[in-house]
Parts: C-alpha cells; sequence; structure tokens
C-alpha cells in the first residue's frame, strides 16, 4: 500500500465569493404547521450550523410527538377540500410555488450552501433550478393524471408522510411534494436534522401562494421524529429517502398495515468504461459522477470499472484531472469540492477509507490547502481494489472512488450487478449497440450512457434490490401517489 499525494492546481483564480448580503434569514424557525410557523409543543429548538465555519446559522425547531399528532390532525382537516379542488386549480398552486422558487432562486442557493457545504456553483446551477422545474412539471400534469398512469379513474391516496436526506435538501422536497400535491394528495415533510433551512423558506414560499392552510406541513426534527411520523394514525402514504438501514427499519414498521410506502436508498452504482469510449469525455463523467456534491449522491458513480486495456491512461488522466480540484470555501463560484455535510458525516468517510487502506488497496488523495475549520475531505482514489473490499461494498457517501478492472463486456456487466445495491449505473463507450445492450443487462434503474449524474424531472429515478422501489420524476412518478379505481 502506498499513498502518494500531489497539488497540481496550476494557475490561481481570484476568490469570487457569492454574498450573503442579500439573505433574509430569521434567528429562528419554529414548525410549519396549518399554514403558520408555531414553536413545538415542548420548546426544543436547536442550531443548524454551516459546515464549512462550524459556525450556527439559525435556530430551528425540533419537532416531538405531540407536534406529530398536530401535524397530521391539520393535514387530515385540509385534505377533503385540497382532493376536491379542480385539478386546474390544484395546478395554479404548483405553477406559482414554482414560479416563486425561481424568484427566490439566489436566496435559496446561498441558504443551500450555507447550511449544506455543497459548492455555490452546484446549488445555484443544479439543485434550485431543477426543484423548481419539478413543481412546473408536476402542474402540468395535474390535470392529465388519468393519462400518466394508463387509467379511466384515478383518486389521490390522502395524507402522505415524507421524509428526505441532506444531501440535496430542496431538491428532495421538490422531488416529494411536487407530486403529492398534483395528485391531490396533501403532505407532511420532515427534513433532515442537518440542512432544515430551505425547507423552511419553501413553507414561506408556500405561504406567499396562499396555498391552503393544511396542504404542506414542514416538520423539521431528527430521526425519532420521523419514526413517530412513520407510525402516526392517519398517515396513508410514507414516501422516505435515506439510507438503507432506516429504510428497513421504516418497511419493519409498516409490514401488516395499509400504509403504503416507497423507498429510495443507499447505492453502490458502477460507471463502465469501455476501451472504445471517448476516454477524455469518460474522465470528465468520472469526476462529476464521484466529486459531485463532495460524493454525497446516492447515485454517485463510487465503482469506477475500467476495461484492463486503458486502464492505466485512464487512471493517469483522472488522477491528472482529480489534481486540479479546487477544494474550499462552498461560497465561492470556483470551488469544485464543498464542505463535508456534517462532523458524523466526515467520521464515516474516513473510516470506511481507512479500511480501504487496512485491506490493502492502493489510495491516493489530492493534496490541498484543507480550510482549518469546517469539515473537509480531499478527493481520493483507490486502485487494487478486490470486489470483496468493503470500499467495493459499502457505500461511502464521500468524494472517494474505487477502482475495479474487466476483460470482457461479460465481466463488466458481472461485476457491475455484483452489488446488493441497484440504483444507477453508467457506461462510456463509442458504439450504441453495446451501450444498450449493456444497460438492458444492468440491473439498476438509471443508466447513463456516455454521461453521468444528469437529472431531468420528465425522467424516472428510483432502484432494485436494497436501493429501494418506487418511481420519482415524470409520469412514473405519479403512481406511488394514486389509488387506480379502475
Ligand atoms: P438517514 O437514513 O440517516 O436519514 C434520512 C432521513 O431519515 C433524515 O431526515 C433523518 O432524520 C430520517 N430518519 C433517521 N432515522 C429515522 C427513522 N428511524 N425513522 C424515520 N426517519 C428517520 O440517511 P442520511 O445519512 O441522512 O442520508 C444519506 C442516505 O440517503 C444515503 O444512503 C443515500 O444513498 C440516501 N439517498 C438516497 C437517494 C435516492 O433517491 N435513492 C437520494 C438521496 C440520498
Amino acid at each position: 500500500m502506498t499513498i502518494e499525494t500531489r497539488t497540481s492546481i496550476v494557475w490561481d483564480y481570484a476568490p469570487a465569493p457569492e454574498s450573503a448580503d442579500h439573505i433574509r434569514l430569521k434567528d429562528r424557525y419554529g414548525l410549519f404547521v396549518d399554514g403558520e410557523f408555531r414553536d413545538p409543543r415542548d420548546g426544543r429548538y436547536v442550531s443548524t450550523i454551516n459546515p464549512a465555519t462550524e459556525e450556527p446559522i439559525a435556530e430551528v425547531a425540533d419537532g416531538g410527538p405531540d407536534d406529530v399528532t398536530a401535524a397530521v390532525e391539520s393535514a387530515r382537516a385540509a385534505y377533503p377540500k385540497w382532493a376536491a379542488l379542480k385539478d386546474l386549480e390544484r395546478a395554479k398552486y404548483l405553477f406559482r410555488i414554482a414560479r416563486l422558487i425561481q424568484e427566490r432562486s439566489r436566496e435559496l442557493a446561498v441558504v443551500e450552501t450555507m447550511d449544506g457545504g455543497k459548492p455555490l456553483r452546484e446549488s445555484r446551477d443544479v439543485d434550485i433550478p431543477l426543484a423548481a422545474a419539478h413543481f412546473f412539471h408536476y402542474a402540468g400534469w395535474s390535470d392529465k393524471l388519468r393519462y400518466g398512469v394508463n387509467a379511466p379513474e384515478v383518486e389521490p391516496l390522502g395524507v402522505v408522510g415524507q421524509i428526505v436526506p441532506w444531501n440535496f435538501p430542496l431538491l428532495m422536497a421538490a422531488w416529494k411534494l411536487a407530486p403529492a400535491l398534483a395528485c391531490g394528495n396533501v403532505a407532511i415533510l420532515k427534513p433532515a436534522e442537518t440542512t432544515p433551512l430551505t425547507a423552511l423558506l419553501l413553507a414561506e414560499i408556500c405561504q406567499e401562494a396562499e396555498l391552503p392552510p393544511g396542504v404542506v406541513t414542514i416538520l423539521p426534527g431528527d430521526g425519532s421524529t420521523g419514526a413517530a411520523l412513520v407510525r402516526a394514525p392517519g398517515i396513508d402514504k410514507v414516501a422516505f429517502t435515506g439510507s438503507t438501514a432506516v429504510g428497513r427499519d421504516i418497511q419493519a414498521a409498516l409490514a401488516g398495515t395499509n400504509t403504503r410506502l416507497t423507498l429510495e436508498l443507499g447505492g453502490k452504482s458502477a460507471n463502465i468504461v469501455f476501451e472504445d469510449a471517448a476516454l477524455d469525455q469518460a474522465v470528465e463523467g468520472i469526476v462529476n459522477g464521484i466529486f459531485f456534491n463532495q460524493g454525497h449522491v446516492c447515485c454517485a458513480g463510487s465503482r469506477l470499472l475500467i476495461q484492463e486495456s486503458v486502464r492505466d491512461e485512464v487512471i493517469a488522466k483522472l488522477w491528472q484531472r482529480m489534481g486540479r480540484l479546487r477544494l474550499g470555501d462552498p461560497m465561492d463560484k470556483n470551488t469544485d469540492v464543498g464542505a463535508i455535510n456534517s462532523a458524523e458525516q466526515l467520521e464515516r468517510i474516513e473510516t470506511l477509507v481507512a479500511a480501504g487502506e487496512d485491506e490493502g488497496a492502493t489510495r491516493r488523495t489530492v493534496s490541498c490547502d484543507i480550510p482549518e475549520r469546517g469539515y473537509w475531505f480531499a478527493p481520493t482514489l483507490f486502485t487494487d481494489v478486490s470486489p470483496a473490499h468493503r470500499i467495493a461494498v459499502d457505500e461511502i457517501f464521500g468524494p472517494v472512488v474505487s477502482v475495479l478492472t474487466f476483460r470482457t463486456q461479460a465481466e463488466a456487466i458481472e461485476k457491475a450487478n455484483n452489488s446488493r445495491y441497484g440504483l444507477a449505473a453508467g457506461i462510456w463507450t463509442d458504439k450504441g449497440s453495446k451501450a444498450f445492450e449493456v444497460a438492458s443487462a444492468l440491473k439498476a434503474g438509471v443508466v447513463w450512457q456516455n454521461t453521468y449524474n444528469h437529472f431531468d424531472p420528465t425522467a424516472a429515478f428510483g432502484g432494485y434490490k436494497e436501493s429501494g422501489f418506487g418511481r420519482e420524476g415524470g409520469p412514473a412518478g405519479l403512481r406511488p401517489y394514486l389509488k387506480i379505481v379502475r
């Protein structure tokens, strides 16, 4: 085992920090219940901190069991009117929310970056525009639900409990809320404990859009709030995005009940590079696949499968490209790799990386200036990885890629499918027929060809195996929120 490090930032950029002067955050945010912000019943507030500076940003309510009960009561009261609203009227609210997200996009991008640590370039160009696009997309479906699911008569399910993780806070909220509301359901959304702020700004947007009280509830809190929400009487459906371990717990809790469930869980996705691929493009795709959002991406291309004949060339190009990634202040518009979301997540990454070294893989970590405060992990590449190593099996959820090799197409498929997960995959080849053949043999919900981490509200997203079940996005994303009457 050797550790090589290098720094190859070949030119310096002047700092280009985005200003936070224009945002208007309150010191304290309560729970958004019945169309207004309220104090939690037991009065508990916790600070949400900026992971790039470790400074507190605001205090946020920590929802307890009584708050869950109040949220469900308010949602149940709002449901009949919302479900009975004319389709086009429901659509108007969704269009309004989409436009308000666009109007407040600069503010939302800055707050997303401060609360979660992701580079501003990503929150500005990916998270916020895609969140608006999801509301626009499902606004358009509101009066076409029957066509979307190909059934003559459909009904909403009722009150939906939705739980999201911290890696794409506003975007995941939009993935959940937009289809649920379009289908005539009312929703209670629990944001993740480390990133509640943009969901609370979305609550303000719901007020500005004059959404009827109780149609959207935002219930900040930790895992125990989520666990109480899942088990609350009066919840008709649960939609969860997060870790496989928690997904399993929720599935066990709901077994034998009438509550419907969809799960979007973890992944260990294979990014497969064939020898006939355009290798420079593939390297850009590998970088985007694993270093986008510090690798805090459920579908990250964390298992890189390279055909043996081009292994050395791809690794050399990749290593050179990695050395040019800029790690640092997420508010700087030139930053490529921001802060790790929390101290706990940093510890998880460090534990798995140490396991990789202990098990005999070769680690290379880019050497760069690490800010003194905050949580950081420099881009890391593992070679000499065997399929049984933990770094080839477990989700690291950080900027760490594990390289495996293959000789034939059949071996590539076998290795890619050798995972308990099945969320996504990438295929890099110049041959269309090969791409389609491989894609149809892969057990993965999304397969990208000559691109990676490409998201669109019209396309379905979801997993196989331990990556979960149910789809979000496109017409397929309507199905989990509708009862097919006939
Ligand atoms: P996590 O499961 O710990 O937390 C996710 C959410 O669930 C948070 O809001 C948390 O408060 C809540 N929660 C925790 N314990 C709970 C419980 N017992 N009952 C109900 N809710 C509970 O996951 P995380 O570490 O915050 O997020 C990272 C995980 O999310 C990764 O595994 C990643 O792959 C996955 N993820 C999946 C997708 C997808 O679409 N498949 C998208 C993003 C993230």
